[in-house]
This record gives structure tokens, sequence and C-alpha cells, in this order.
């Protein structure tokens, strides 16, 4: 997407939010919420039967030269607790088998923070060893959050074994992007990322994620502009992304930014999931630890998601005495809480694929 096209779809959304969005009903709790949590509900049970595909973040590092003034992992990060840790590959390959071995995990998702010291062969090296693993308990499905390579890189991963990859815009809004990525490095790039999304179809990713960090700006214009983003790319590519990221922006101790009046309430966010839903029922929701359970239940309705199990935002946090968090979680084992997932009439599917879930949607 060019500069031009961004900024012309952007001020459209300025001007006003796809509808419902622009409805002060819209997560006031009423009939307009009821009505869309229905429709989602529905469209996710129909094509997926309520299963759900339960997934794990393994952070590699938490060494960063970015400043995002919202993440503890932030250079300069005044957080007394942050210990910064770069796994070894035999201290990754314990981690790995922790999860997979210990926890049942079949899909695990590489976390990394924009550490100078890794390059695209040593995440390539990670995938091969995290896909060997897994690779022994079924089919893997190895995910990667980094930031936004190009499209020969994003092929070398592929071809080592990446199903998935994500790569979440934080915020539409060009000049609040602006003012939370300081500094000069890759992260401030606005269009890099942006066109991340096309880079990875070119490369033939099964599995792309797109989302916002909810609450860093205006979350009405910030989830229209992902309909507007996803319609844009189906049309000129033939496919979008098939993974929504929903992180809601949580506190991180070492860092100067306090969520405020963007950050949208619990009615209003569960509503912005299922109006996405409705819409594109096809794309599947990444629902976090960063939520209470029930929350993550609710978003969860009818299945179609990935769910995580297990979370720590440490490197080293499963099977390492490692302090120091990228922001707070809650840590959902999944011993415990597979079983609550079926009491609530969800399906866990262990051995998810990326192909197969992954429907390109047009
Ligand atoms: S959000 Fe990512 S890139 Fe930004 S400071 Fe945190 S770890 Fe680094």
């Amino acid at each position: 997407m060019s500069p031009t096209e961004f900024e012309q779809l952007w001020q459209q959304v300025c001007e006003r939010p796809v509808a419902p969005l622009d409805s002060p009903e819209f997560g006031a709790g009423g009939a307009l919420d009821a009505g869309i949590a229905a429709r989602g509900r529905l469209r996710k049970l129909e094509r997926f039967g309520g299963a759900v595909f339960p997934v794990s973040p393994l952070y590699v590092t938490s060494v960063c030269k970015e400043r995002c003034t919202y993440c503890n992992y932030r250079a300069g990060s005044t957080d007394p607790d942050l210990k910064r840790t770069r796994l070894s590959v035999a201290e990754l390959e314990r981690e790995v088998r922790f999860l997979v071995e210990e926890r049942g995990l079949r899909a695990v998702e590489l976390v990394y923070a924009s550490d100078p010291l890794i390059r695209v062969d040593d995440i390539c090296r990670h995938v091969e060893l995290t896909a060997r693993i897994l690779a022994r308990h079924g089919r893997p499905a190895v995910g990667l959050s980094a930031e936004p390579a190009t499209v020969a890189d994003y092929r070398r991963l592929r071809d080592a074994g990446l199903a998935f990859s994500v790569v979440w815009m934080e915020t539409y809004d060009p000049l609040r992007y602006r003012e939370l990525h300081p500094g000069r490095q890759i992260k401030t790039d606005f269009s890099w990322r942006l066109e991340s999304y096309e880079r990875m179809i070119e490369a033939g990713l099964d599995g792309i994620g797109y989302g916002v960090l909810s609450g860093l700006a205006d979350w009405r214009r910030d989830w229209s502009m992902l309909a507007v983003h996803q319609r844009w790319l189906r049309r000129r590519y033939g496919r979008g992304p098939n993974i929504l990221g929903i992180p809601r922006l949580r506190p991180a101790p070492g860092a100067p930014y306090v969520p405020g009046p963007n950050l949208p309430a619990d009615g209003g966010f569960r509503s912005l999931v299922a109006w996405h839903n409705a819409l594109f029922p096809e794309v599947m929701p990444f629902v976090s630890t960063r939520e209470p359970f029930e929350t993550c239940l609710q978003l969860a309705a009818g299945g179609g998601c990935l769910f995580t199990l297990n979370c720590s935002t440490v490197p080293g946090g499963y099977t390492f005495d490692h302090r120091g968090a990228q922001f707070r979680t809650g840590d959902y084992d999944a011993l415990c809480f597979a079983p609550r997932l079926c009491a609530a009439g969800l399906k866990t599917d262990w051995a998810w694929k990326a192909a197969t879930c992954y429907t390109v949607g047009v």
C-alpha cells in the first residue's frame, strides 16, 4: 500500500469510522452489542464448530534496541526487576521441550524483541529446532513474532518450517505511531511495518497475523482501519491476514506510557472482536493471557481462534528463574485450564495445522 493510498483510506476512516463502530451505541452494552455478539458467535460456530487452537508464546530475547513508550523491554527501561536475557540454543530447546513434552502444546510462537545480535539466520535455526521437536509429536506449527522482514527472509523462514508470522501494527494512526516509537530504529518506519503484510503474502506464508494494540489510539479508527486494510489486501492480492492479534494495553513497569481514555472498556473490547468475527469469520483472533480467563472464554465464543495456554513473557520464564516480564499476564497452565475450555463448550484441537485452519478468505 503506497503512502498515498494509505493516506486516502486513513482520511476516510478519520472522517467516519466504519459502521457500526461510528455509533455511540457501540460498546454501550445494549441491543447493538448483543446482536453483534450473537452474530460473531454464530459465524464462528458455522465455520469452526467451537474448535479452538492452543498455542504458547516462547520469548527468546528481551534485549531490545527500540524505545516503544509502552513496553517494558524498551531500551532505557526503568524496571529494576528487568534482567535482559537472550536464550542460548540449549536453553531454547529446554523451554520448547517443556511446553511440548510436559504441557502437551503442539504450537509454539517464538517471540523476539528487536535484538541487535539476533539475525534471521539465528531465527531460522530456532524455527528448525522448534519444528523438529514438535514433529516428534505430529505436525509442527511454529509461529513468529519479530520485527518485519524482507520477502527473501520470510521465504527462508517459511522453508525452515515457519507456519505463521504475526506483526501487530500497534496503531494505524501515523502521528500517534510516531509519538509512541521515538528514535531512528527500524520500528519507527511506519511504512515498512504497514507493507510487511504484503511481503508475507508474497513469501507465501500460510499464516499471517495483523492487529492493533488497543489502548494506544482511538480504537474506533484503528479497528475500522483493520477492516479497510483486510479488504484492500484481499482485493489486491486475493488474500489478507488470517490471524487477528487482539492485545489490549497493560501497564509496563519500566515504560512511561500509561493507558488512558483510548483503552476500550471490557464490553466494547468484546464487541470489537465479535464484530471482526462476524465480518471475517475465517480470520482467527489470537486470544491472549493479557485478559482474565473468563474474558478469554467470551472472546473465544464459537471457536475459530488461537487460544493461549501457558504464557510467560520472560525469556526462560518456563524452566529458568528469570525475572522481568514484558507485561503482566495470566499463566493459564494447559494441564489445568484445557479442561475448563471443554467445560465451556469449546473443543481443543491440539494438533491443528496452519494450512488447513488458515482458509484464505476473499
Ligand atoms: S514492543 Fe517490541 S520492539 Fe518495542 S520495545 Fe518492546 S520488545 Fe522492543
